[in-house]
């Protein structure tokens, strides 16, 4: 905790000398210096309700506790849309190096992995340095033997290397079991040195018989480069032990508030973040804090008093599996529901440093004013690419205008989808600045004078 609190950013003071803030400055100001309502959302959910994988019974139970919570904060039309999904839940998972140098491995199976027997596997250790080197690989190298796909991905302010780097959880399964293989694992899709597995969510291609797969630790990682290299040409063999299952189909649901606006023709404004999260830790940076931002940004909104458009927030379910709270909120909402503008937090509870407005042409008066409310808490502006998200994604796709505020990504892939991820990396600090970020956009947004227009929606990015 020492060197976390030595890790956190010392906000920018704001400055005295300047022209007394409108609403919306002073609204921004107020959730910097004071916000508990995050705090309190975060610590509540993380505490009385834990982790919350999408399709258990933790993720139901985290649904009724958040609509509690959004009615006692005053929030309206408070309800759940339920949808089904299919679920995995995961089993025993363990390993051993066999030979030459037998030790225990720290890994996590990745999510839909399919599962060995109750005693195991045992086979040779077949290493890639990357699934470039996997893929090109010849079928006869990898068949009836356990895959390893090392990486090289390195922490960065705006995570890309998730992108490229996520290449060996997303798509290296199904490539290992085209080829033959009787599992894989790979080195976790992470950028810490401790001896915890980042789990995730990866699918079978077609035509991919489901395999065991998991991620190890990056120091066991790191230790099978050793093993291999002090091996020489001995074979290295694993014993490995998954036992996960699908359960079938379940329900899931995203959980909808409101914050009325005075004027149902100018459209409504949709932000939100996910409620469901992996079951390793207790969801406090994925995606808890991206759930308590922007309801406490939207309950500051709504103790100010009447603005024009609605503000709906909504705490998607089933994320992590593959999106479908998002799916099931576009297949449901677009295009009866006049959403003139969305956006999500899902990057962390760290400072926002950019804000990528993707407005019309026709508003970029509105681009201008909210990178200057946000200006001042030290947020720069990108070139306007936002993308809003797995769960708002769709709208921007379906041409809505989107602003994404970009959270700094330093440290997110150190704890991300790992039993790390617990309150106590969640600086509050940066936390209150993310709130005053997303205040300061809704207030813009809310009672912007125009018609916020659509968009062109932008070229599809790796996520
Ligand atoms: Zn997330």
């Amino acid at each position: 905790m020492k060197k976390l609190l030595l890790l956190a950013v010392t906000l920018p003071a704001l400055a005295v000398a300047q022209p007394a803030p409108d609403r919306a400055g002073q609204l921004r100001d107020a959730a910097l210096n004071g916000d508990t309502v995050a705090w309190d959302f975060l610590e509540g959910l993380t505490t009385e309700v834990g982790q919350r994988q999408a399709g258990t019974e933790a993720e139901a139970r985290a649904r009724d506790w958040a609509v509690r919570k959004l009615t006692q904060l005053g929030f309206s039309n408070v309800h759940v849309e339920p949808f089904d999904m299919p679920v995995w839940v995961r089993g025993v998972e363990t390993a051993e190096i066999v030979s030459p140098f037998p030790q225990h491995l720290v890994l996590t199976a990745l999510g839909n992995s399919g599962a060995t027997p109750a005693q195991g596997i045992e086979g040779e250790v077949v290493a890639f340095d990357s699934v470039a080197a996997l893929e090109a690989a010849p079928d006869e190298s990898v068949r009836g033997k356990i895959v390893f796909v090392d990486h090289h991905m390195m922490a960065n302010q705006d995570g890309s290397g998730y992108g490229q780097f996520g290449a060996p959880r997303r798509q290296g399964p199904s490539i290992a079991s085209r080829k033959g293989a009787i599992a894989i694992v790979v080195r976790s899709i992470g950028t810490d040195h401790h001896r915890i597995g980042h789990t995730g969510v990866q699918s079978w291609a077609n035509g991919a018989r489901p395999i065991p797969a998991a991620a190890l630790s990056v120091p066991d990682a790191e230790q099978m480069q050793r093993i291999f290299a002090h091996a020489g040409t001995r074979p290295v063999r694993m014993h490995l032990t998954l036992t996960p299952r699908n359960t079938g189909t379940h329900q899931s649901g995203n959980v909808i508030a409101d914050v009325p606006g005075t004027d149902p023709s100018a459209g409504m404004i949709v932000i939100g973040g996910h409620l469901d999260s992996w079951d390793l830790g207790t969801g406090a940076i994925d995606d808890g804090a991206g759930a308590a931002i922007t309801v406490a940004a939207a309950h500051r909104l709504m103790q100010a008093g009447p603005h024009r458009r609605t503000i709906r927030v909504v705490l998607f379910g089933a994320e992590e599996p593959g999106g479908f709270g998002g799916d099931a909120l576009y297949a449901r909402h677009h295009p009866a529901d006049h959403v003139v503008l969305v956006g999500e937090s899902d990057f962390g509870a760290d400072r926002v440093w950019r804000v990528e407005p993707t407005l019309a042409p026709a508003n970029a008066a509105l681009a201008d004013r909210i990178a200057a409310l946000l200006a001042p808490l030290g947020v720069v502006r990108g070139s306007g690419a936002a993308d809003a998200g797995t769960d708002l994604g769709p709208w921007v796709r379906g041409g809505v205008a989107a602003v994404d505020l970009n959270q700094d990504g330093t440290r997110y892939f150190d704890i991300h989808h790992t039993a790390d991820d617990t309150l106590d990396k969640v600086d509050p600090a940066q936390l209150r600045q993310n709130v005053a970020a997303w205040t300061a956009l809704l207030a813009a947004a809310a009672d912007a004078p125009d018609a916020i227009e659509g968009v062109t929606p932008p070229p599809a990015r790796a996520r």
